[in-house]
């Protein structure tokens, strides 16, 4: 059993008082049990009027077929995969407060919405949430339109990004890094609270971004507890770095399939819009 004093005792090695932190988290990761379990380890960061910002992704959720007239190219999907009209009006339309969230993510971001005070993020695909005295700020910076407004801010307010047992594959962050390095992000379909199709911002293929670490390698702090390394970087050291060496060398995030779509249209720039 992890005791709850070892998780305080890594926050307060980690992350100031006072500031707000994006976590991305594998509760496996720590080869017992926490004692009080996720919420144990929430309340951890909360402590010290800190913030915490999450991933609360719906994609599977609210994701809808391409209208035929909202296919940009070099998009990252193969459009003959969707019939060439959509066939079926699929679903009803995202709201912050449908409690849904991609399973894929884990059990923390469950955990923060589930929560009195926690703020989400209007984007029906990419939406982010937060709990602390920073929520409000972070999330109101996000629109369908510009899904890492929250990351912007988080590095803005000296934040910090916190991996617990999770690679740099799991880094949000870094999407928006691609995008400072001048990559347009890829367009994905939800529906409108007026049930119209539209396009929204959403990030790209994540498994490359280990190939990074070299680069961030000065800009990281760790800890451990248990089994579980954590790994502490400074938001926007971390995304100038990031950028910088986007930047420098576009192909540095390609993953290792050789057939990714995903990889290979981002790294050519992105969409193509008409
Ligand atoms: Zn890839």
């Amino acid at each position: 059993m992890i005791p709850t004093e070892h998780l305080s005792k890594a926050v307060d090695e980690l992350a100031p008082r006072d500031r707000p932190i994006m976590l991305h988290a594998s509760l496996r990761s720590f080869g017992a049990p926490i004692a009080g379990g996720v919420d144990a380890l929430l309340d951890a960061f909360l402590a010290g009027n800190r913030t915490v910002l999450v991933p609360t992704f719906t994609e599977p959720q609210f994701g809808v077929t391409p209208p035929a007239g909202l296919r940009p190219l070099r998009n990252g999907v193969d459009y003959a995969e969707f019939p060439e009209v959509p066939t079926v009006s699929e679903g009803t339309p995202y709201t912050t407060g449908c409690g849904l969230i991609n399973p894929g993510l884990g059990v923390l971001p469950a955990a923060v919405i589930s929560r009195t005070g926690a703020v989400r993020g209007t984007h029906p695909l990419n939406s982010f949430a937060a709990l602390g005295p920073l929520a409000g700020q972070l999330i109101s910076a996000q629109s369908p339109s510009d899904v890492y407004g929250p990351i912007r801010e988080l590095a803005a307010h000296e934040g910090l990004i916190i991996l617990i047992g999770v690679g740099l594959n799991r880094m949000t962050a870094l999407h928006l890094a691609e995008q400072q390095a001048g990559r347009r992000l890829f367009l994905r379909w939800a529906r409108n609270p007026d049930h119209r199709v539209s396009m929204v911002e959403v990030g790209s293929c994540s498994e490359g971004f280990p190939r990074l670490g070299a680069v961030l390698r000065p800009h990281v702090r760790t800890a451990v507890v248990g089994e579980s390394r954590w790994q502490a970087f400074p938001a926007r050291q971390t995304l100038a770095a990031a950028a910088a060496a986007i930047r420098a060398d576009q192909d540095i995030t390609r993953c290792a399939d050789g057939d990714c779509r995903l990889c290979r249209d981002s790294i050519a720039g992105g969409p193509k819009m008409a």
